[in-house]
């Protein structure tokens, strides 16, 4: 009987301490938790910037974006100007060509607003854009090449995002950052001026049912683009792990066009793109 009573007093305890942890959660994160798609906790990709249309994939952050203070400092270092207000144009070095092909693309660098890559091209239907997309010639001459060559092997792919504007970036990254806050948007969304699908060369693949979720490095499309990218001139920028270094979660989807010779050049060297891209001379206005 004291068994008994106690187990229940037990449970009763449990129940209230669950309905306070609920509580508590609820409260934190009212917006988010409706759309937490996976129960994986750190893996849970916020799938991440990539899409820019109102495709209507919720993925969200798995762990809800703490309630980070309002004055949040941004963590961005802020090499040159003293003042530190969030303005829209950050004083980081300006990458003086977007166009090179090379070009480092980082954090702690801006592309200008007005930069627009010189040779758009719009990605042929075929290819599965999600949305009209568009694309540098010569990495859409490469990607064509790519896709048959995966289509061959058996592989289809599909193509979640290209080219994105710096307003469509701005809006992007504005959007994830109400949602989610702007630290934890901070990890897997560029804000406008540095993200490397303004370049025109970059891409976001997909074809499967983990489109831009890290699970998507495990289906055939990931391991196919890994062993198979870089003879195209494609590089994958945020590998796994390497966050400390890129800036950004792993992205095992997001390929960046740097031309045939450095993809075989950075392949070669075994480090991250941004590394990689490092050991480039650079050009700032
Ligand atoms: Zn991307």
């Amino acid at each position: 009987m004291i068994n008994v009573i106690s187990k229940k007093r037990y449970i009763l305890h449990l129940l209230i301490l669950m309905l306070a942890l609920a509580l508590i959660s609820a409260g934190c994160n009212e917006l988010l938790n409706q759309d937490v798609a996976e129960p994986d906790e750190e893996a849970e990709e916020p799938l991440n910037e990539e899409i820019p249309e109102p495709v209507s994939e919720p993925t969200v952050p798995e762990e809800g974006p703490e309630p980070e203070n309002s004055d949040e400092p941004s963590d961005e270092p802020v090499p040159h100007t003293p003042d530190n207000n969030d303005s829209e144009e950050p004083s980081l070095p300006v990458i003086s060509d977007g166009d090179y092909l090379l070009a480092l693309v980082t954090k702690e660098t801006t592309l200008k607003s007005d930069y627009v890559p010189s040779d758009l091209r719009t990605v042929p239907e075929y290819l599965s854009p999600a949305y009209s997309m568009q694309l540098r010639a010569d990495a859409l001459e490469q990607l064509e090449l790519l896709w048959n060559a995966a289509a061959y092997d058996g592989v289809m792919l599909k193509i979640r995002s290209a080219y994105r504007s710096y307003n469509t970036q701005k809006g992007l990254f504005q959007d994830y950052a109400n949602r989610y806050g702007e630290e934890e948007a901070n990890r897997f969304s560029a804000r406008a001026g540095q993200s490397e699908h303004q370049l025109g060369t970059t891409v976001d693949f997909g074809g499967t049912s983990v489109d831009l979720k890290a699970a998507f490095a495990d289906t055939l499309q990931g391991q196919w683009l890994k062993e198979n990218a870089h003879y195209f001139g494609f590089a994958m920028s945020y590998p796994a792990g390497k966050e400390h270094i890129t800036g950004y979660i792993f992205e095992p989807w997001h390929y960046r066009y740097i031309g045939i010779e450095a993809a075989a050049e950075w392949k070669a060297s075994g480090e991250t793109l941004r590394e990689y891209l490092e050991t480039k001379s650079q050009h700032y206005d």
